[in-house]
């Protein structure tokens, strides 16, 4: 009889989109545990915890059970329980090793600790787990997205702009809050706008000239000067929009700035040097690099020369590389990597199954809430005949049918972000599949944040000596594909790595 501890997590964000509940997962788990003729000496419960890092009570009583020796099993419904991201999901692997505890997967295709082409398999996974973290935090921003499409800004009014509930709201999940020009603000921001294109002003001047008439923040604070050159950059005050990458030229809120001002106002800007900053900069390589003395690059921006830089924390040894080039060299590490073609498979395999899952679970969800709405909407019927009957007094009437509308209006929103969720479950496969088909083409279309997976997975740093990679360090990951065949390299990568030739 093994000693089993069964670990279940959900996040405020499962909650929401009904993932496993805690008593699920723990019924899966027990299940297996009967059937076994094993014993579970605890069952540990993260509610409300991201797996996006190991900071949970649960953690560190599984941690202590490990160490301790108290359990011979772990055991979970899925390894994204567990954590979410690549490194946690490693460091908490080789615990288990060290401490000689077994994992147990529920609802995965169950991978055991002694095959290194399972374990891989494993830490695959467990880096798409991130992936799709990474893809969840768009998820809230796709309900923003489609009423940014539909033309309406979905965000805090700008100064000169003010939020209400939209007068002739009929679609249930968009547009019900909206921007409109704040009569009060509007015309002291079409001043700004003019005076600023005067050439006669700077920000500074009209940071105190807009306070002085009672123009705030969003949070009731002064405006402060780098701030009204952002908002003199807006195209929002022309009436266009710009949200994330959607673009509509004619939104629906009002201008309340003319196109000429607006476009004499940029000329200043121009000529004054306060055009439009860059966002922040993703440093792909930043941790993952060293200096030949043995410190670490840290990113740099150079303004003048508009140009990014790794160079060494160590001030005395002060290497610097262009980040384009040295990140260049890093991609070509990649290059020639492929894996087997039964490896191949066998992720094609494990994504049909993760898609099966997923479109199960959202499909149970959704006829749980296609059920509730209908029962809403019988609610509503009754209560519609009492009126007529006159059961119910128009007072009491409006009272609870504005209560079932809410009701509804939160199924819709639910149903809305069930459809996101399928969309996810397919945009994380294409992920997927295209990395196992074609690792170095993946690398190369992935946006920095992805590309920083995929270096996770097979790298832990690369050591840097003239912009060239003199010693590359490979994950464990790298060197149990390697060796087992699943995972082809070309052998400069292995000759400059700890694996040796
Ligand atoms: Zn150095």
């Amino acid at each position: 009889m093994k000693r089993v501890a069964v670990y279940t997590r959900v996040s405020t964000d499962d909650q929401a989109t009904n993932g496993l509940s805690i008593e699920t997962q723990v019924q899966n788990c027990n299940t297996l545990i009967v059937a076994n003729k094993d014993e579970a000496v605890e069952i540990i419960k993260d509610e409300g915890y991201s797996g996006g890092n190991l900071n949970r009570p649960g953690i560190k009583l599984l941690i202590r059970l490990c160490t301790e020796k108290k359990i011979d099993v772990v055991m979970m419904v899925h390894s994204d329980r567990l954590a979410r991201n690549t490194k946690d999901h490693l460091t908490m692997r080789s615990l288990f090793d060290e401490c000689g505890v077994k994992v147990v997967y529920v609802m995965q295709p169950n991978l055991s600790n002694d095959d290194a082409y399972s374990r891989t398999m494993d830490t695959i996974l467990s880096s798409f787990n991130e992936l799709q973290r990474l893809v969840i935090s768009d998820k809230t921003k796709s309900a923003l997205d489609a009423k940014a499409r539909e033309g309406w800004f979905p965000g805090q009014a700008l100064p000169g702009y003010m939020n209400i509930s939209n007068p002739k709201f009929r679609n249930p999940e968009l547009s019900r809050r909206i921007v409109v020009p704040n009569p009060e603000t509007a015309p002291i921001i079409r001043d700004m706008f003019e005076m600023y294109a005067s050439g006669n002003y700077n920000g500074v001047e009209l940071a105190e000239y807009i306070y002085e008439r009672g123009v705030r923040s969003s949070t009731g604070h002064k405006i402060a000067p780098s701030s009204v050159y952002r908002y003199l950059r807006n195209t929002f005050y022309v009436g266009e929009l710009r949200w994330g990458k959607i673009y509509i030229p004619q939104a629906k809120h009002e201008a309340i700035v003319e196109r000429s001002v607006f476009d004499k106002a940029q000329e200043v800007l121009a000529v004054s040097g306060f055009a439009s900053r860059r966002r922040k900069h993703f440093w792909l390589l930043s941790g993952l690099i060293f200096c030949h003395c043995g410190f670490r690059f840290v990113g740099e921006k150079h303004p003048k020369k508009n140009k990014n830089y790794y160079h060494c924390r160590k001030v005395a040894c002060s290497k610097y590389c262009e980040a384009e080039n040295l990140e260049a060299v890093v991609a070509r590490k990649l290059s020639g990597f492929k894996f087997s073609d039964d490896f191949v498979s066998m992720i094609v395999e494990e994504a049909k199954e993760l898609l099966s899952r997923r479109r199960n679970e959202v499909d149970k969800v959704r006829h749980g809430l296609t059920n509730k709405k209908i029962a809403l909407e019988k609610k509503q019927n009754v209560l519609e005949e009492k009126l007529i009957t006159g059961t119910v007094d128009d007072h009491a009437f409006v009272r609870m049918n504005n209560r079932i509308n809410d009701d509804v209006l939160q199924i819709d929103m639910e149903l809305l972000r069930l459809t996101d969720i399928k969309k996810v479950t397919i945009q994380q496969i294409q992920v997927i599949l295209a990395f196992a088909r074609n690792i170095e083409d993946a690398y190369k279309k992935a946006v920095p944040e992805l590309k920083r997976q995929y270096l996770n997975l097979f790298f832990e740093g690369f050591d840097i000596e003239d912009g060239k990679i003199t010693n590359t360090k490979v994950t464990p990951l790298f060197a149990s594909l390697v060796k087992a065949n699943k995972l082809f390299v070309k052998s400069s990568v292995l000759m400059t790595s700890n694996l040796g030739a």
